[in-house]
Parts: C-alpha cells; sequence; structure tokens
C-alpha cells in the first residue's frame, strides 16, 4: 500500500487518481471482469514506475519503454495475467521473473501473501526494489537481482509463477517449483506469443492458451 507523504510518492496527485479510475473503467469494458484485480490495478500509482517524460502516458493502453531495451507492459495484459493467475482466488506465495519495473510485482501484492520477484538487469532490480520496498513499502514483496530462469529453489513451491518474459518452451525447473494446484502464467511462443496458462493437478500439467501478446524475450544469465 503506498505510504503518502515521502519523496516522488507525495506527487500523487487527483490528477493522476481520476486517470487510473478511468483505465480500469477502460479494462473493464475491456473484459476484465475480476473484480479484485481492477481494484489492484486501481490502487498501484502506475505513473511511479515510468521515468519523466513518459509518465503523463502512464495510464494510456500502451507498453512503454523503462530503459535497456525493457518495456512495462500494457494494463490490459497486467489485468490479464492478474485474472489467469488468480482464478478468483487469493494468492499465497507468488514468484516473478522479469519484474523489470516491478509494475506487475506492485499489482501481484494486493492479490498475493507473498510475492517474489527477480530480474536479471542489476539496475532495474535496484529501481524496482527502491521504489516497492522503500516508497511504496510493500511489505510482502521481495526483489532479487537474478537469472529467474532457474527460479528460486529456496522459497519453492509456488502457488503461482508468472513469467514476464517470452519463452518458446518452460523450463522444468519451474514446473517442478509449482505447488499442487499451482499455476503459471507465461508469455508462450517468440514472433508469435499467446498467454498461457499451466496448471499443475496433482503430477500432471494441463496448458491452455488464451490471449495473444507481445513481450520481450527472456534472456539467460545475469547482468
Ligand atoms: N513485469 C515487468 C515488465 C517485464 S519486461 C513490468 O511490470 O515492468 C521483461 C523483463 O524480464 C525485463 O526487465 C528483462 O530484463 C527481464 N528478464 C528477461 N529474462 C530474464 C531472466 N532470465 N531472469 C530474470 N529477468 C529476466
Amino acid at each position: 500500500m503506498a505510504m503518502i507523504g515521502r519523496g516522488r510518492v507525495s506527487g500523487v496527485g487527483m490528477t493522476s487518481d481520476r486517470t487510473r479510475l478511468r483505465m480500469v473503467e477502460r479494462l473493464r469494458a475491456g473484459g476484465i471482469a475480476d473484480e479484485v484485480v481492477l481494484a489492484a490495478l486501481g490502487a498501484v500509482p502506475r505513473h511511479l514506475f515510468i521515468e519523466g517524460a513518459l509518465a503523463s502516458r502512464a495510464y494510456d493502453d500502451v507498453a512503454l519503454p523503462i530503459g535497456f531495451a525493457q518495456t512495462i507492459s500494457h494494463p490490459m495484459t497486467v489485468a490479464r495475467v492478474a485474472e489467469l493467475a488468480r482464478a478468483g482466488g487469493q494468492i499465497g506465495r507468488v514468484l516473478e521473473i522479469g519484474a523489470g519495473s516491478g509494475y506487475q510485482a506492485a499489482v501481484l501484492s494486493h492479490l498475493a501473501r507473498e510475492v517474489y520477484a527477480l530480474e536479471r538487469i542489476a539496475e532495474l532490480a535496484a529501481r524496482a526494489r527502491q521504489l516497492l520496498v522503500r516508497e511504496l513499502r510493500m511489505r510482502n514483496v521481495r526483489l532479487r537481482h537474478a537469472d529467474g530462469l532457474v527460479g528460486l529453489p529456496e522459497a519453492a513451491p509456488f502457488d503461482v509463477i508468472v513469467i514476464s518474459a517470452a519463452l518458446p518452451h518452460i523450463p522444468d525447473e519451474l514446473l517442478g517449483q509449482l505447488a499442487p494446484g499451482g499455476r503459471l502464467v507465461l508469455p508462450k511462443g517468440a514472433a508469435e506469443q499467446r498467454l498461457c496458462l499451466i496448471e499443475r493437478v496433482g503430477s500432471r500439467f494441463r496448458e491452455t492458451e488464451h490471449d495473444p501478446v507481445r513481450f520481450v524475450p527472456a534472456l539467460i544469465g545475469k547482468v
């Protein structure tokens, strides 16, 4: 939850609150039906995750650059990922791979008991940690500078795993870190991608395909 009154966070004004509510209305009109997800997107000050000149476009329905050739996802995509991940229930422990600006992790922090977010680019990880943990004081979020493709065995199993960068195949290590009944959401593919949901049912995995999306590719190793 945002604590108002410190540094950049104190710049959160009525204007951005109203613009954010309009964004939520567009998400609802666009088919997002889970009111808990809509409330989470309504609660996270998206403009703080976007640098300087582009912050005025924070509530437009677009993906925006966050530096290092990476992007913060389109609000509709963030909402769809959250909806698929949540399936109408409270999430226990979630792992996000590809934290980027930290925005999807911030939305997940409203939907889950504990959020672990991994980012391979050191400076993005540091910035996201500064904003989420220090400025917005999201006490249930932990941000690590790490290669997420091996998951986070020491905190596994996860009820939900969200992969925020495109992969043609799902690494076995990640499937192995999914709790029974758990759900993994990822953009699957390369040039053409779709959101894919993998549900663990006992020792089996059931896969369904959803919306077409466009994510940057997942890369190996941290930098
Ligand atoms: N969820 C982010 C947007 C993701 S952009 C947001 O809300 O802003 C994809 C991110 O995945 C990039 O920041 C990229 O550096 C990161 N990434 C790609 N491969 C990765 C890997 N193997 N481990 C961790 N992060 C990775």
